[in-house]
């Protein structure tokens, strides 16, 4: 039987980034499991690029948790030497959509009375600024980035084995606590732990019970064009992340094709069975908003296609909260498509947790108890994933 202090389970982004925490906080035996391996192609961390942002609407709070995130990717790129987030800014163009332009101009005037830089181009001036786009109005976020997400998954996987962490391919079938945890794998074996962090994203549910807050994994379709003309004018030095009215794009970055993709697709799965190929459609979608907004990607061909799920709450906030029955389990999950620029924090607070450490980062709002949640919103607010 083997045992550990820590075991987390999932070996995603969540996974990887606990890990690596823990493993740079205290001198902990720590395992960490995932079904298909660290960093697989089913799991939801596992593509060539993330939106990083600090645009929120007018949520303060994710805006914050972003800044203190930011500073956290930093010190990992500075610990490891590896480049994870590219500066570019995030371009927010104003369109028909009213969600979507109420979700621009208060991320704006959040931004500004934060004293963070935003800024607002109109007409020509948006032509000059960025010719590479067409609309009325564009709100930059100055803040906006590109993550390498497949390459930050494996920087924090390699940095947590480095320091000691056991690193296995095993799929979890049930856990248990009474004296100290056991976790058993479909192989037979059951691993003894004093604590138990659970990190499996769009497979949550499987391991919940009725109180605790419950997940909708959902489809989501991503398609890399690449430009009919000039692909340097689609570089991260001179083109930023963009959203436009139901879609949300990646400049070149780590792939020679401009990532673009619809940010409102609700269509519910079991992640067991999800259809992991792109729609016809969903390209000829993206082609289109691009035809609208960004004409030199309207005719692009599709250099990569990829789907992933989407680990749905009801209100888009996290869970990062133990279990009220057993504190030597913690969970993290419930990201709603856009926990990924977190992940170094959500790293550390679930580090935090496990440790039985007093948080870093108020928690409240991530509750895993039902009724301490904040209700769900009207649309738009957190800029609906990505
Ligand atoms: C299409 C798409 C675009 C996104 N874009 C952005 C973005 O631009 N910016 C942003 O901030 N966020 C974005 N996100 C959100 C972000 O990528 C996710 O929130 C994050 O990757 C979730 O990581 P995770 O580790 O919780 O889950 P996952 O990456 O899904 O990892 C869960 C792991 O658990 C493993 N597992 C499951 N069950 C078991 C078991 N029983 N035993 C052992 N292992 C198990 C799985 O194999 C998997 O590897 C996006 C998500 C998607 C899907």
């Amino acid at each position: 039987m083997q045992e550990a202090d820590v075991c987390i389970v999932g070996g995603g982004v969540m996974g990887a980034a606990t890990a690596y925490a823990i493993s740079g906080m205290a001198d902990q035996r720590i395992i960490l499991l995932d079904r298909y391996g660290v960093g697989n192609e089913y799991c939801s961390s596992n593509d060539v690029n993330r939106v990083f942002r600090y645009s929120y609407g007018n949520n303060q709070y994710y805006t914050k948790m972003a800044i203190e995130s930011l500073r956290l990717w930093r010190d990992a790129e500075k610990e490891t030497g590896q480049e994870l987030l590219v500066p570019t800014g995030l371009l927010m163009l104003g369109g028909v959509d009213e969600h979507a332009n109420r979700f621009n101009e208060s991320s704006f005037k959040t931004l500004t009375n934060l004293g963070l830089g935003a800024e607002v181009y109109e007409g020509p001036e948006l032509k000059n600024r960025f010719p590479q786009f067409q609309a009325k109005v564009g709100f930059f976020d100055p803040h906006g980035g590109v993550l390498l997400a497949s390459k930050s998954l494996e920087t924090f996987s390699s940095q947590a084995g480095a320091r000691g962490v056991r690193i296995l391919e095993k799929h979890v079938t049930a856990f248990r606590g009474k004296s100290g945890l056991e976790i058993e794998t479909s192989d037979g074996e059951t691993i003894r732990a004093k604590k138990l962090v659970v990190t499996v994203g769009p497979w949550t549910g499987r391991f919940l019970r009725d109180a605790l807050t419950g997940i909708t994994s959902t489809r989501q379709q991503l398609i890399y064009l690449k430009p009919s003309r000039d692909i340097e004018k689609f570089r991260p030095t001179s083109c930023p992340v963009f959203f436009t009215d139901h879609h949300y794009g990646l400049p070149a970055v780590g792939i020679d094709g401009v990532k673009v993709s619809n940010k409102e697709l609700t269509e519910p799965v079991d992640p067991e069975t999800a259809r992991r190929s792109v729609d016809q459609e969903q390209i000829e979608q993206c082609r289109a908003a691009c035809r609208r907004f960004v004409p030199d990607l309207g005719d692009g061909e599709v250099v990569r296609t990829k789907v992933c799920l989407y680990d749905m709450t009801e209100n888009s906030d996290f869970v990062i909260d133990r279990d009220p029955d057993n504190r030597d389990i913690v969970y993290g999950y419930g990201f709603s498509g856009h926990g990924f620029k977190f992940a170094p924090l959500i790293g550390k607070l679930l580090a935090e947790l496990a440790l039985d450490r007093e948080p870093s980062f108020d928690l409240s709002r991530f509750s895993i108890r039902r009724p301490q949640r904040k209700p769900r919103m009207a649309g738009g607010q957190l800029g609906k994933g990505e």
